[in-house]
């Protein structure tokens, strides 16, 4: 087969111990899955299940990054996140073989032009813009789950050496199994998927010249750094 033109590159992910790479197929994101987070938001936990939106794959940003402050935004935001990279696809899958489809894990920030994402959301439009932009999904070296799966360890992000998020994975809302088993009811899930499963409270804003680091416990810490 020829194309027109040079297909774009597969976005890819480093991997811990080894030279091959990760090659993502889709980003999801999980909304407002941590209780305090929903709450700052301006939500109810108890009332509304967490949900879903995407990323595309060339939003990624790899570990040690600079990258310019967004364009058409006031008020970028930072969220620590677990993120979960799947080896196995399927559709309609069980929490309870979920864990099977688990590739491994690593640390990421879901970058939010928080301004466009509540105006969207304010107005019942699409959260693209504030979500989806490019270099929005940054995102460290994946931990094989062969090391171990995640259930509960801190997760935590510092600004230029500040506290902002401090929080256990073990407050998730929904976690890891039933997150992939509730998003393979959506979509069929594919070899190479990413899952943002949702950030903690302390979501903040964002100046250029900051630099961000952020971890879970056991992952490789995520260091990016806003241009100045
Ligand atoms: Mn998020």
């Amino acid at each position: 087969m020829s194309f027109v033109f040079s297909p774009s590159p597969t976005p890819s992910v480093a991997i811990a111990g080894t030279q091959s790479r990760f090659p993502v197929h889709r980003i999801y994101c999980v909304g407002r899955n941590y209780a305090a987070h929903a709450r700052e938001m301006g939500k109810d936990p108890e009332r509304e299940p967490p949900f879903f939106f995407t990323k595309p794959a060339d939003a990624l940003v790899e570990n040690n990054a600079v990258i310019p402050y967004p364009t058409r935004t006031a008020n970028l935001h930072h969220e620590i996140e677990l993120v979960v990279a799947l080896a196995k696809g399927g559709k309609s899958i069980a929490a309870a073989n979920a864990l099977e489809h688990v590739f491994g894990y690593a640390v990421g920030n879901d970058l939010t032009r928080r301004d466009l994402q509540f105006e969207a959301r304010d107005k019942g439009r699409p959260w693209d813009t504030g979500k989806a932009f490019d270099r929005s999904a940054a995102i460290a070296t994946i931990r094989p789950a062969s090391e171990g799966h995640l259930s509960k360890g801190r997760i935590w992000l510092k600004v230029n050496g500040e506290s902002r998020q401090d929080a256990d994975i073990a407050d998730l809302i929904w976690n890891v199994p039933e997150v992939i088993a509730e998003l393979s009811t959506l979509f069929e899930l594919a070899p190479g998927d990413l899952i943002y499963t949702g950030t903690p409270a302390g979501v903040n804003s964002l100046k250029p010249g900051d630099k961000i680091e952020g971890g879970v416990d056991g992952l490789e810490t995520l260091v990016t750094t806003i241009a100045r």
